[in-house]
């Protein structure tokens, strides 16, 4: 069949001419061997053998801390700037795009979040495919959630079959029209495919929280919430609030939580929802693959496999999963 190709070696032209319409930011080895999303020096070719970086890139669109309000006595209440630089990620893999698509619902939904939105408008994302290692779930259970993107590279011998997902995809090909060939292969398997399936039925029993193996897990868990940092997905936040001494200026903060952290679920008077850490660690499952509130039946899990991968209590819920629910996650 007829595909659009770009040439491995014309991969550095591609990216300075990718340039003009906004920094790229690419996954790039660091000198302690992690591989983490930053600005691509020109010059430079991105890491595309990672099978995952150490963040995901819900970096770009939540920040660890950020102010969300601003009152100043005088002139009330203000939003932050939403003054955003246009940004195009390359190399996300499909899991990457999935996670980003399922913060879209949780943050565009009824009452868009304006700093989210900002940010999501100013990225552009391009996809490249990947083959799964031993962390990865993806091909193992198929997730509702798409994989899109504006553009995307097939990685196949010796260059890229492309694809466009959106207008902004097409007047990106524009761009780089020069490098494009036309060539008659057929690519290779495309792992988006694991995304945008219909939802498995519903598991054939609700988990029992008396279960042993709650225990068992929460036994081994550290409580370090690195699994939560490193998910795609995991979007919850904390808001506080603190005053200027003059009492007439204040700002109101989030900054990211985890729901292995004992205090997540604390409420004033110091009552907690999740008092110990089996009811933490059935929340958090429940959560990745059953979903919750409006989202309820969405899993959130994109099968990335970081939890996995950093875990320095080597957990695994894939066992757990097959065995409650007939399906590994
Ligand atoms: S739960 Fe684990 S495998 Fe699933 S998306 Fe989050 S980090 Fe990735
Ligand atoms: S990374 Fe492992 S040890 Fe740390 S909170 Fe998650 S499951 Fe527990």
């Amino acid at each position: 069949m007829a595909v659009d190709f770009i040439a491995e070696r014309d991969l550095q032209r591609c990216l300075n001419l990718l340039r003009r319409q906004g920094e790229v930011h690419a996954p790039l080895r660091d000198t302690d061997g992690m591989v983490r999303f930053g600005p691509l020096p020109t010059g430079v070719l991105p890491d595309l053998t990672a099978v995952r970086t150490l963040l995901p890139p819900k970096k770009y669109l939540l920040h660890p801390r950020e102010t969300i309000l601003f009152y100043q006595a005088g002139s009330g209440y203000q939003l932050p700037s939403g003054d955003v630089p246009r940004l195009i990620l390359f190399g996300l893999h499909p899991c990457d795009l999935a996670g980003i698509n399922y913060l879209d619902q949780v943050f565009l939904g009824n009452e868009p979040d304006p700093l989210y939105a900002a940010r999501r408008a100013a990225l552009t994302l391009i996809g490249t495919s990947c083959a799964p290692d031993q962390f990865c779930s993806c091909h193992l259970r198929p997730s509702p959630l798409t994989a899109s993107c504006d553009l995307f590279l097939q990685q196949i011998g010796g260059g890229f079959v492309v694809s466009c997902g959106s207008s902004r995809g097409v007047e990106l090909l524009e761009t780089v029209t020069e490098l494009i060939q036309e060539r008659e292969l057929t690519p290779p398997a495309d792992t988006r495919s694991f995304f945008g399936q219909q939802l498995p039925p519903p598991p054939r029993s609700e988990l029992d929280p008396a279960l042993p193996d709650w225990q068992n897990l929460a036994e081994q868990c550290l409580g370090c919430g690195a699994c939560s940092i490193c998910c795609p997905t995991c979007c919850c936040f904390d808001v506080l609030e603190s005053g200027g001494l003059d009492g007439s200026s204040a700002e109101r903060w989030r900054r990211w939580d985890n729901c292995l952290f004992k205090s997540h679920a604390q409420v004033a008077g110091g009552a907690s929802f999740q008092k110990d850490r089996t009811q933490r660690f059935r929340y958090r499952y429940r959560h990745k693959y059953r979903g919750f509130g409006q989202l309820k039946r969405l899993p959130s899990c994109v099968g990335c496999g970081r939890c996995r991968a950093v875990c320095p209590a080597g957990l695994d819920l894939r066992p757990l999963a097959e065995r409650l629910e007939g399906c590994a996650p």
